[in-house]
Parts: structure tokens; sequence; C-alpha cells
């Protein structure tokens, strides 16, 4: 129809540059823009290549992503697109610094770490976005949650007919990727409000930490921690993702407080926790993130303040597939296991319908296709066994080093040259849980 015919996607295009490179990323976001429309289509989402025949990019650009969209079409055509493009040059990984919050007399041991800062964008997040899968838009979700309260702030919107409080809470079981995704959609925002802010940091408060190694002292470090942050959002230009890890090691004091079961200091860390969070609900240039493994165990007065309560389960069938084929991709890429080629979620699934049921997926023919066919199914038999285990995200990306070490364990070594012709369905066949 005419109207779905005008529909125009948002394309965000993310333009790592190397680390030493000097260019300006005006210039270099000139010349990708450039090249990026002299493309009838492209794949959604996917990498972009061809670039590194151009001098101007070749000498300053790392990668080209181009990122996912809400549309569930594999290309678009160019009329199709909003194109946004970003360019970024990440910090390195170690520009970490601890964030010490003593009590200042000199002391060395009342120094309690009770946070730390990063640069953003950061190497230490780079591809962190992209290793995170879930069932759903879940992570798509959040960011437009955050597009949605910048629009607002820039229109001025009256904060006592529209308000919100700039915190997101997700809550699952253990090792679902949480505080990845945290971590993530910080790298995430840093990158596409670079327009907008000359720099961005995180800061992640360990929970743990701050409530339980000087309790007493726990209010005061409460307040001496937002003291700092305060002064990170002090500066206009920069925007501040505050991550709190394990929220409900700090919240469920008070509800241990009210039933008379805790004293009185947990209380006080609280609500010094809570009439912080209340006055940075104000400011433009910050966002809370918050995990919690026991939504139930967190202070109520807590998930009122969070405008989003997302709840993140284990991975389905799905989702275990594809974080199954990108280990599986990965240990071949680097050349652990013999080359093969894993087929894709859909592909699998394709195999499974022409597969009559109760037949012993084995692989007898070199012929690729077969190859490929018995592969898909292997994982997906092998996907189906880690749901019904209720694995997580964390339990998953371990498997490939169970796998090797029951491997090598067998007597066979980790040599691709050594695997022989059948090397690539053994590599697959030996991760059996
Ligand atoms: P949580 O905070 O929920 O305990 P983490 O963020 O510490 O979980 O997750 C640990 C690791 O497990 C992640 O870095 C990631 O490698 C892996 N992981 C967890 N969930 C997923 C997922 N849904 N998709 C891909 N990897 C995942």
């Amino acid at each position: 129809s005419a109207l779905s015919e005008a529909k125009r996607w948002p394309v965000h295009v993310e333009v790592r540059l190397k680390s030493r490179a000097s260019a300006r990323f005006d210039t270099i976001r000139k010349h990708v823009q450039t090249f990026v429309a002299s493309h009838d289509r492209l794949g959604i989402p996917s990498v972009l290549e061809g670039w590194q025949d151009l001098p101007e990019l070749a000498a300053s650009v790392e990668i080209i992503n181009i990122c996912e969209t809400p549309c569930t079409k594999q290309s678009l055509s160019r009329a199709e697109m909003m194109l946004h493009v970003h360019v970024y040059q990440p910090s390195d990984g170690d520009s970490f610094e601890e964030f010490a919050t003593g009590t200042g007399n000199g002391s060395e041991d009342d120094d309690t770490m009770a946070a730390s800062v990063c640069e953003l964008p950061n190497r230490s997040w780079e591809g962190l976005w992209n290793s995170l899968i879930y069932a759903g838009d879940i992570k798509l979700k959040l960011l437009d949650y955050i597009h949605a309260t910048l629009l607002l702030s820039d229109a001025g919107v009256d904060f006592n007919l529209v308000s919100w409080n700039r915190v997101v809470l997700l809550h699952g079981p253990p090792g679902t990727g949480k505080t990845s995704l945290c971590r993530a959609l910080a790298q995430k925002l840093s990158i596409r409000l670079s327009h907008r802010y000359s720099h961005a940091r995180l800061l992640e408060i360990n929970s743990h930490s701050l409530f339980s190694k000087w309790f007493s002292e726990s209010g005061k470090l409460v307040q001496r921690l937002f003291n700092s942050i305060n002064e990170l959002i002090e500066e206009e230009d920069g925007f501040v993702v505050v991550l709190i890890d394990e929220v409900e090691s700090l919240t469920a004091a008070r509800a241990g407080a009210m039933a008379g079961t805790e004293p009185s200091d947990g209380l006080r860390v609280v609500n010094a926790l809570l009439t912080q969070l209340d006055k940075l609900k104000h400011r433009k240039n910050v966002l809370i993130m918050s995990t919690s493994n026991l939504v139930n165990a967190i202070d109520s007065a807590f998930v009122d303040r969070a405008d989003i309560v997302q709840f993140i389960d284990l991975p389905t069938r799905e989702a275990i597939y594809e974080v199954l084929r990108s280990c599986l991709c990965e240990v071949i890429a680097k050349g652990v296991v013999a080359p093969a080629k894993i087929p894709t979620l859909k592909q699998a699934q394709m195999f499974e319908v022409v597969t009559k049921a109760g037949d012993d997926h084995t692989c007898k023919t070199e012929d690729p296709h077969e190859k490929q066919k018995y592969l898909g199914l292997r994982v997906l038999k092998l996907a189906t066994q880690c749901r019904s285990q209720q694995m997580s995200g964390r339990a998953l990306r371990r498997l490939p080093v169970l796998a090797l070490a029951r491997y090598l364990g067998m007597g066979s070594t980790a040599q691709t040259s050594e695997t022989g012709t059948n090397g690539s369905a053994t590599g697959v066949a030996d991760i059996d849980i």
C-alpha cells in the first residue's frame, strides 16, 4: 500500500575508529554517509564491507556496523531507510578507575571501594550488545525508552504533568545477562548520544561493599557516593549511567527494619538511597540501571520508582541455539575446531521441518549440504536439552570449555590438523551435556 511504501525505518550505522586514528569525526561521518548512499540495499543487521578500498576511510575506520531495526526484513532499500551515522572511538579497556568513598581522613583502611567508573564508549564493552540474545525485542525496547525520555526532555515537558524517574530495573534468574545488558546499553547510549554529549561515563556501584562492609557507615557512604555522582552530572555535556548491581542487597534492609528484624542502620541507608534517587530525576543527563536476582526482596519503594521493570528470563530454545551457534562460530574462526558452516536458526528450523521424527541424525557423507543439515539438527537437539535443564546464558557460554576439556581428556588433541576429515563433526559431536 502507499502507506507502507512511505514508511522509512531509522537505520543506525555505527562507525568505530581505530585507537590512534586522528581524523575528524564529522569528516568520517560525511564519507560514510556518501559510501552508504552508494548502496541500493543494505543487510539489516550487517557488517558493512568495501570501505576498505577508500583511503580516507581505510586509514581511520576499524569496523562499520549496520545495526538492527524493529523491522523484520533482512534488508532494506535506500528509500526505506532513514540513516543515522554515529562515529566513535572507544577508550581503552584499562581506563577503569576505582572510586573510593573513604572518609578522606588519610587512613587507607576506611576507603571502601564502593564504585568504579569507566569512560564510555569503552573497548571492554565492544561486541557485548550483539552477544546478548533474547527472545522478543527487549534490547530495542530499552533503547526506545531512553529515546522517549530524551524527546520529552527536549520538548521541555512540564515535570508536574508528565514525569519519570530515569530508573530501569532488570530482574530474573542469575546468569541471564542482566549486568551485561546494562553495560551494553550504556555503551550503546554513549555511541548513539555522542552528537549531544561530548563524553559519557559508566559508574558501577557495588551494592555489597556499599551496604555490608561498613554497616554503620553505609548511610554516609551513600551520601558521599551521590555527592560524587552529582559532581559527574554537573558537567552538562557529559552523560552518566549509574549501574546498581544486585540492588536487593541495598533495599531489602528497609523491609527488615520495618519488621523490626534489622538494625536501623539499614533503614538509614535505604532512605538515603531513595532520597538521592529522587533528586536525580530532574537531571537530563543521567540514567540509573539496576539489576536484581530476587525482585521480591527489593523494597517496594524502589520498585515503584523504576519506570521500566523488565523480567529477564532464562533463554528459550531458539535463543539457546543462537548462543551455541555464536560459541561454535568463534571456536571455528579461531581454529580450535575444524572449519564447518553452522546453519542459522532459520535454516536449522527448516531442516527440522523436512526431517522425519526419529531419524538418527548421523552424517555419513561428505556432501556439504548434508553436513550442514546434520550440524544444524545436532545443535537444535542440544538446545532442546539445554532448555529442559533450564540452563542460563552464562552456563551456555561455558559449555565449549567443558566440551573441549572432555575432548582433551579422551586423549585427543585440539589441533584442527589432527581432527582429520571428519574434524568438524567431531568438534560439535563432543559438545554434550
Ligand atoms: P546476570 O547479571 O543476570 O547474573 P551476567 O550479565 O553476569 O548475568 O551474565 C554473564 C554472562 O552470561 C554474559 O556476559 C554473557 O556472556 C552470558 N549470557 C547471559 N545471558 C545471555 C544471553 N541471553 N545471551 C547471550 N549470552 C548471555
